[in-house]
Formats: structure tokens, C-alpha cells, sequence
């Protein structure tokens, strides 16, 4: 059941699953901050806008001819978002009414401008989002509650950026010499502050993405969205949501359970970096001085001594490579000996070297290998992370491990026993079904998991309920993890 925003009717394009209120946040220099008055439970939707204020698809020719300026469908090459073969021919109409009629008669009267890279300029997403938001104020297209809405929002941006500034006063000029607006150039400034500090990546789930063979992680980036209420959500670097887009549709889940009267929050930087990385970026893009309770504890991982020079030794091996990994001894030895000092393996930068390894191993052609570190890594190492991992990145590392148990499968390898080929196939089986689930919950019923549950239909057709056994699951994997060499991996965690 939907329920709008308790805000007089303000933000009657927000669809919440629960009364949502806006109070002061409990996040010192935060501001305002968006709080649940009910409980929602872990994985749930808690609020959608269809329509969010601006989209701007991604840059690229690539991403511009395939994805659909009206609903974000992309439905060519390895960024398949939607199975259908045409795009919607109300779309075209759709989005000439919704944005295009406004910005149209500008944006070609820059391409005609003669001067050498205009072209090129005119397609950089900062630039077309900008265009458009003026573009929109200047035809009295934006309601006036919404353009309060984001000239309230936050513009605070770190001290000393000479590049971000470069931009801004790159924007705030091109505006200027196209007679985009009317608008003081104040005001302009201002509009590009608010975008730089808002915007937010529009993720995508894939419809084939992780069952391709190697990385395919799953998520696009289709766009960039500037929305005002979206960005009422403050940051947290062990944050209770995150967000995804279906289509332009924007959403915001609950990561776990969230009781009644809690904050929401995500996290604004990816959620694996490490203390020192977060807090020079927060600081850096959005004037942010975090002192979660994450940050509170401060950098994990050794910060002196041998281990401390190694991993240092690592981080310059890693710059140093073309393929951004360290020599696959140096890792193997590094992560065996923090292992051997007592760190468990959620901690920062165990995570990340296993990943090394993977890359390196598969970069080989070894996918036994590959196998062997990708079940260390879903079953042991991920597991542990704390803050947890993402649910969509969960969701795709059970893809990548689904699709390399079919990689082995198909080597036919000489070496493998029968035990170990029968334990294969099961666990393809059973994930495979688990995928299914899993994607369902993740992004809701959407497009992906129908496609999902199809994919899984054509595989394993009439009979699929064969792989509903967990106890024969269990004795499988246990078949796996000795042949992969893991040990101590509880029927809890499988
Ligand atoms: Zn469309
Ligand atoms: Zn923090």
C-alpha cells in the first residue's frame, strides 16, 4: 500500500511504503534529514518517485543511441535493460511534452554554432542536465514548490577543488554564451553547485550482465538524476538504503531492517573503501567531515610496522601495473600473513586483494582457480565484510559464481572426480533457483527478475523443483569447499 509523504502534500510525486517525516537529521551539520515513522523490513521498498525531476542518460554514443531519453529502456549490446525489441513509440511524444519542446530550440542553435568541439561539448551529461533545468525554468515548466525545492537544497562543497571549479565556471560561461537563461549568473553558479553536490548515479540492473563471461558486474550506469527529495537522504558509511533506478524509476530499499523513528540513510561513496579514502572523498566532494560510528573507529587494517610497509609496497605495485593488480605472490603472502596476525577477513584490504587474485587467476584462463577463490570469496570473505556488502552486489556475486560452476562444467576437465561434477551441477541447480529469489527481492518484481525466471526455465525446464533440496545443497557444497580447500565454512552460511 502507498502512502504519500507527510510534508502537506509537497512531495505528492513520492510514493512511500511508510509515512515518511522530515526533521532536523541526527547527523551532526547534516541538516535536514528523511526519517521513517514505521518499521520497515530488511530488503523492502521504501519509497519510489516514477518521475523523478531530471534524468540525463550517460554519455557516449553508445549509451545515447541505446538508451531511451523517455524511460531509460537500453535495449542493445551488453547494456540490455528491457527484453522488449522496440523501444515504445509513446515515449518519443512523452518525453517531447515532459522536457524536450523546452530545451530543443536551444540545443540545436548551439550545434550550429561553427566552433571547433561545441559537439562534443553539448553531449557531456553536466552540460545537457544543466541545459535542461534552466531550459525547464525558463518555459515555466517547473512548478514553483520544486524549484524551491532545489534552490533549498545543500551546495556545500569542499575547500580548495581547482578542478571542480574549472567546471563550474566552465558551465556557468557556456550558459552564458548560448543565452540559455535568463537567470543571474549567481543564481546559475548556485544551480551548478546544487547539481555537483546531488546528482546521483543512475544504476541499473542488467539484464544479461553477470552471466557473461569474464567481469560484467551486473549494474550500468544508465544516467545522472538531479531530485530534490532523493537528496533529502543524508549519508552514512554503514548506511540502512541504498538506491536503484528501474527505468527513470527511482527507488530506495531498506539494506536491513530499519525500527520505526530511524534516519535513512546511504551511503554517497562506494561502501568497501577504506577509512582514509572515505574520509579525504566525503570531506573533498561534499564538504562532509564523517564521524559515523564506522569512521569513529577509525582505519582497520595495520597502520605501522612490517605489514603496514608491505601493504604500502602492495598499493604501489598496484598503481604501477597495467592491469591495476600486484603480483599474485606478493598478495597471496600479504593476506596469509595478515590472516596469521589476527585480522578476520572482513577487514579492509582483504577484500579488495582477494579480488586481485581472481582477476589474475582468470586473467590466465585458470577458471578452476578462479572457481576455487570466487567460493572463498562469496562463502568466507564477503560474508564478513563489515559494513555489509551491498544487496546488488551480493546478487552479483552469486551471478559470477553461477557462471564460472558453468565455465568448469563445460572444461570437462580430466581432473575433476565424479564427486565433484555431480556437486557442480547441483549447486548450478539450486543458485540458479536461489538467483531467481534473490533477484526478486533485491530489485522487487521487475523486469530483471521476470527475465531472470525465464533464463532459469530455459535452462532447466520441467522438473526445475528438483533443485529445492537444501540438504543435498549442503552436501554438494561441502564437496566444493574440501576440493577448493576451505575449510570452516558453517551450513549457517551456505
Ligand atoms: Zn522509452
Ligand atoms: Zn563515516
Amino acid at each position: 500500500m502507498s502512502q504519500e509523504v507527510q510534508d502537506d502534500g509537497m512531495f505528492s510525486r513520492v510514493q512511500a511504503t511508510v509515512p515518511l517525516q522530515l526533521r532536523i537529521s541526527a547527523i551532526p551539520g547534516a541538516g535536514r534529514g528523511l526519517f521513517v515513522s514505521e518499521a520497515v523490513p530488511s530488503r523492502g521498498l521504501i519509497f519510489r518517485i516514477a518521475k523523478p525531476l531530471l534524468c540525463i542518460v550517460e554519455d557516449g554514443k553508445e549509451a545515447l543511441r541505446r538508451t531511451c531519453d523517455n524511460c531509460f529502456a537500453a535495449r542493445s549490446g551488453i547494456y540490455q535493460t528491457t527484453s522488449r525489441k522496440n523501444l515504445r513509440a509513446e515515449c518519443h511524444s512523452e518525453a517531447w511534452e515532459h522536457h524536450h519542446k523546452a530545451e530543443c530550440a536551444v540545443l540545436s542553435r548551439i550545434r550550429q554554432d561553427p566552433q571547433d568541439r561545441v559537439e562534443e561539448r553539448v553531449t557531456h551529461k553536466n552540460v545537457r542536465l544543466l541545459i535542461r533545468l534552466l531550459c525547464l525554468h525558463e518555459a515555466g515548466m517547473i512548478p514553483e514548490q520544486q524549484w524551491d525545492e532545489i534552490l533549498g537544497l545543500k551546495t556545500l562543497m569542499g575547500a580548495g577543488q581547482e578542478e571542480l571549479e574549472r567546471q563550474v565556471q566552465f558551465l556557468c560561461d557556456f550558459m552564458a554564451s548560448y543565452e540559455v537563461t535568463s537567470l543571474d549568473e549567481n543564481v546559475v553558479r548556485q544551480l551548478v553547485h546544487t547539481h555537483f553536490n546531488n546528482n546521483l548515479i543512475m544504476d541499473q540492473p542488467l539484464l544479461r550482465g553477470g552471466l557473461f563471461y569474464p567481469p560484467g558486474n551486473g549494474c550500468v550506469a544508465s544516467g545522472i538524476c538531479l531530485e530534490p527529495f532523493a537528496s533529502m537522504v543524508n549519508h552514512c558509511c554503514d548506511p540502512n538504503s541504498w538506491w536503484t533506478f528501474n527505468g527513470c524509476e527511482f527507488q530506495l530499499r531498506a539494506i536491513r531492517e530499519i525500527p520505526a523513528g530511524e534516519e535513512l540513510t546511504i551511503s554517497y561513496i562506494g561502501i568497501t573503501e577504506s577509512f582514509k579514502f572515505r574520509q579525504e572523498i566525503l570531506l573533498e566532494d561534499w564538504g562532509i567531515n564523517c564521524a559515523c560510528l564506522v569512521c569513529k573507529q577509525g582505519p582497520q587494517g595495520p597502520t605501522d610496522g612490517p605489514l603496514y610497509e608491505r601493504l604500502q609496497n602492495i598499493q604501489r605495485l598496484e598503481r604501477e601495473s597495467v592491469d591495476g593488480c600486484a603480483p599474485l605472490n606478493e598478495v597471496k603472502h600479504f593476506i596469509i600473513d595478515m590472516v596469521g596476525a589476527g585480522y578476520d577477513f572482513g577487514t579492509w584490504p582483504l577484500r579488495q586483494l582477494y579480488r586481485q587474485i581472481f582477476c589474475t587467476v582468470l586473467s590466465r584462463g585458470n577458471f578452476m582457480g578462479a572457481l576455487k577463490v570466487w567460493l572463498k570469496l562469496y562463502y568466507v570473505v564477503d560474508v564478513a565484510s563489515s559494513p555489509p556488502q551491498l544487496p546488488d552486489d551480493r546478487l552479483n556475486s552469486l551471478k559470477k559464481l553461477i557462471s564460472l560452476i558453468r565455465a568448469v562444467q563445460l572444461m570437462e576437465s580430466p581432473l575433476i572426480t565424479e564427486d565433484v561434477k555431480w556437486a557442480l551441477s547441483y549447486a548450478r541447480g539450486y543458485l540458479s533457483r536461489k538467483l531467481c529469489e534473490e533477484t526478486e527481492k533485491c530489485f522487487g518484481d521487475i523486469e530483471v527478475a521476470k527475465f531472470e525466471k525465464e533464463q532459469f526455465q530455459m535452462v532447466f525446464g520441467h522438473g526445475a523443483e528438483r533443485f529445492d533440496d537444501r540438504a543435498r545443497y549442503v552436501q554438494g557444497m561441502k564437496v566444493l569447499l574440501e576440493w577448493a580447500r576451505i575449510p570452516d565454512v558453517s551450513e549457517s552460511s551456505l
